[in-house]
């Protein structure tokens, strides 16, 4: 999608790091972390939100990254976060893991 901002990152359109990439998912650095350890893992294709991800292949494929990117840090407590909708705080409507780590994470989430 042209307008999307990960579909560009992921395109490689801002020569981002990637902690890890394959053929269908990239992780990088959140751009506003909220804690010391923010990352993202987004599919390369551009998908909405879980709602549009119906491709078990590609489920499994940004768990997998997940947890490489973790591997790749060696971060073994982190919380994983999906926005799924504007109301429950979604911003950018290209389907994304949150990654965060780093400091203690209070529960339930705000
Ligand atoms: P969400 O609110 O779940 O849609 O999360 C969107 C996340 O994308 C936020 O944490 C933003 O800080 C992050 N973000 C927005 N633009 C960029 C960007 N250009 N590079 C990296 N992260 C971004
Ligand atoms: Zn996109």
């Amino acid at each position: 999608m042209t307008d999307c901002i990960f579909c560009k990152i992921a395109n490689g359109e801002f020569n981002t790091e990637f902690i890890y990439e394959d053929d269908n998912v990239v992780v990088f650095k959140d751009i506003n972390p909220v804690a010391p350890v923010h990352l993202l893992a987004v599919p390369k294709k551009h998908i909405e939100s879980l709602n549009g991800l119906n491709d078990k292949e590609l489920i499994t494929d940004l768990f997998f990254a997940v947890k490489q990117a973790c591997k790749k840090l060696n971060i073994k407590e982190f919380r994983t976060v999906i926005n799924t909708g504007k109301s429950v705080g979604q911003e950018v409507f290209h389907l994304h893991i949150h990654i965060i780590s780093g400091r203690p994470l209070n529960w339930p989430p705000g």
